[in-house]
């Protein structure tokens, strides 16, 4: 397993690729900023490294795993490595095809446990909807069932939103590299499936961030649509309103389903009926991004 010491050539690609491509993905990101907003702007702070600032009070995984589900043949511990990746930034798939991706975060910080909205996969399952969940790791730990539940359909992707949720910007290297690490481990011990997606917790990045997400091989996927959903004042109609005012082609709407999405199953119903009145076909971000075919 590749380790952390040859970073710095990474990063240096990483910076050198972010260099050539951030500008415009930033000002489109601020182009489309909801009103409704209530997740933290993604911040563009580029953080030296030569100029850490203090260590961070960062509480490592302290609590025992759980012993997986037990299953016929015992996977490994350890995901397999994915090879190392350019740094890939998106906010949204192609805009010249009537695709759209639903996605839903699983947050869950270790100090303040989350739950699951069982409605929302309900939702989705009636309706033969795709979508992508961004699941966190101590959020899997703590809902081993509901992980599995989730993996057991074959329409839902499972991507990576770090293991304990914290603030990217300004943590070191080995630190954002076991947030990544840790959650690929346990979501291939339990499901058997390895994600190539990482979802940044409340958007927040830096260069740093961005380079060793992709030195892990994944691919940072934001959003471009906020349907506002972590705000209990924000209705289902509201919701439906913010989509219907910014989806377009390629667009990929951020929901959660980890029990603070306050009314999203409610929302999800018309969501639905009105993204494919309108001609949209709604897929995974993978196959948004034609990463994965679309059946
Ligand atoms: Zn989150």
């Amino acid at each position: 397993m590749k380790t952390i010491k040859s970073l710095p050539s990474a990063v240096i690609l990483g910076i050198f690729l972010i260099t050539a491509c951030q500008p415009t993905k930033v000002e489109d990101f601020r182009a489309i900023e909801s009103p409704l907003a209530s997740i933290p702007t993604a911040t563009t702070t580029v953080q030296p490294t030569s100029t850490a600032s203090p260590a961070p009070t960062f509480t490592p995984f302290l609590t025992p795993l759980p012993s997986p589900t037990p299953t016929e043949t015992p996977r490994p511990d350890i995901a397999p490595t994915l090879p190392h990746s350019a740094v890939n930034f998106i906010y949204h798939g192609d805009r010249d095809k009537p695709y759209v991706a639903l996605t839903f975060d699983l947050c869950q910080k270790p100090e303040y446990p989350a739950w699951f909205d069982q409605g929302i996969v309900d939702v989705l399952t009636q309706n033969n909807v795709p979508a992508t969940f961004f699941m966190g790791g101590d959020w899997m730990r703590t809902h081993v069932d509901e992980t599995l539940l989730l993996a057991s359909n074959p329409d839902f992707e499972l991507g990576n939103h770090s293991w304990s949720h914290p603030d990217l910007p300004g943590l070191s290297e080995e630190i954002i590299s076991k947030e990544i690490v840790k959650t690929q481990n346990l979501l291939y011990q339990l499901t058997g499936r390895q994600s190539t997606l990482f979802r940044l917790p409340s958007g927040k990045y830096d260069d740093l961030t961005l380079s060793v997400i992709a030195w892990n091989g994944l691919q940072t996927i934001q959003w471009d649509v906020e349907t506002g959903d972590p705000d209990p004042t924000i209705d289902a109609e509201r919701m439906n309103w913010a989509v219907r005012e910014r989806v377009q082609n390629g667009s990929i709407i951020i929901m959660h389903a980890n029990g603070r999405g306050w009314h999203t199953a409610e929302a999800l119903p018309q969501m639905i009926e009105y993204l494919r009145g309108q001609g949209y076909t709604l897929v995974t971000v993978s196959q948004l991004l034609g990463l994965a075919p679309i059946p």
